[in-house]
């Protein structure tokens, strides 16, 4: 069996990311939250598209080999991302990449993977998992990314190996287990029908990062399996049309009891740190621990009794019994 060894959040925003220059610019100054994120306290509020980094060992690699590193989603501002975090975090080659769904703050950051694959300045290839929906947005957003003889200029393009996953069945990479929760994402506006976005459940770990509905179906599958849950909060407030509000998420922390739960996927107006100490209630009032995550923030998943919290942000280490 892979064992986890750490989960980092490379971003927690929306596709916008936070702050919105327009409330940058806005003469009144009115949006507290988008002026405090380029502030040193208010650096919580500062958030890229969200996106997970995940650290295990695959089976039978000693302590001492280099731990295993998969990205989920490679969206707008991944780069930016990598480039702030993985040299701190002492992150280098990518494992995988697993794609939630097609939206360009999930998926617009791939060509920049060719950092890591031309000339082999990293690796020789990206092995890119994703459901057979986001292969089609991929192929028609980035036909020199699927087939490099559709590439002009200098051809100087990313070299992957995709792999479809279905969406009823799990997948391994390097020994760890993720199966798959297809959720609701807001509809298709040509037929009305539901578009899915997926998120996965991988070692006690559920990771949903778009959504306005979770079906049955896809609750069964977190059952007993949802240590930590990390799921989409769009804003403090009721359901969008394609995320969960604040609302919606504490009712799935609720129903799933994780030993702790984080909030992603945060458009601008909701403070963290307002929202941080405002849930803090819910743990003396209902066992409830929850907190919005933040980028950067790094959860330790090595000791079955405790979760520890970090950041380059906080020096100091939270450390949870569960
Ligand atoms: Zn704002
Ligand atoms: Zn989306």
């Amino acid at each position: 069996m892979a064992s986890l060894v750490e989960v980092i959040f490379l971003g927690t925003g929306t596709s916008g990311g936070v702050p919105n220059v327009s409330c940058l610019t806005d003469p009144a100054q009115s949006c507290g939250v988008c002026l405090s994120a380029v502030t040193d306290q208010g650096r919580k509020n500062m958030r890229k598209n969200t996106s997970l980094i995940v650290r295990f060992r695959a089976p039978g690699e000693s302590s001492s080999a280099r731990i295993r590193n998969i990205l989920i989603d490679c969206g707008k501002t991944f780069y930016e991302s990598a480039i702030q975090l993985f040299p701190r975090y002492g992150i280098r080659e990518l494992d995988a990449v697993i794609l939630t769904h097609g939206h360009a703050d999930a998926c617009y950051g791939l060509d920049d993977l060719r950092q890591w694959t031309l000339n082999g300045a990293i690796q020789n290839r990206i092995d890119i998992y994703l459901a057979p929906e986001t292969m089609d947005t991929v192929e028609t957003t980035f036909p020199f990314l699927v087939d490099a003889k559709n590439a002009t200029g200098g051809g100087d393009v990313a070299t992957f190996k995709y792999h479809i996953f279905k969406e009823d069945a799990p997948f391994s990479i390097n020994g760890l287990e993720f199966m798959p929760l297809p959720v609701h994402h807001g509809i298709y506006f040509t037929t009305s029908k539901p578009y899915f976005c997926y998120g996965f459940n991988f070692g006690g770990v559920s990771y949903i990062s778009d959504t306005n509905f979770i079906p049955n179906d896809t609750k069964a599958r977190m059952k007993g399996k949802t240590d930590i849950l990390i799921i989409d909060c769009l804003r403090v407030g009721a359901t969008h049309p394609s995320h969960f509000g604040l609302e919606d998420s504490l009712k799935t922390a609720r129903e799933f009891k994780p030993a702790k739960t984080y909030l992603v996927g945060f458009a601008h107006r909701t403070d963290h740190y307002q929202l941080e100490e405002g849930l803090k209630s819910l743990e003396k009032d209902e066992q409830l621990r929850i907190m919005p995550a933040f980028d950067g923030l790094r959860v330790g998943l090595q000791d079955e009794k405790m979760i520890t919290e970090s950041s380059w942000i906080d020096p100091e280490r939270t450390v949870i019994l569960k």
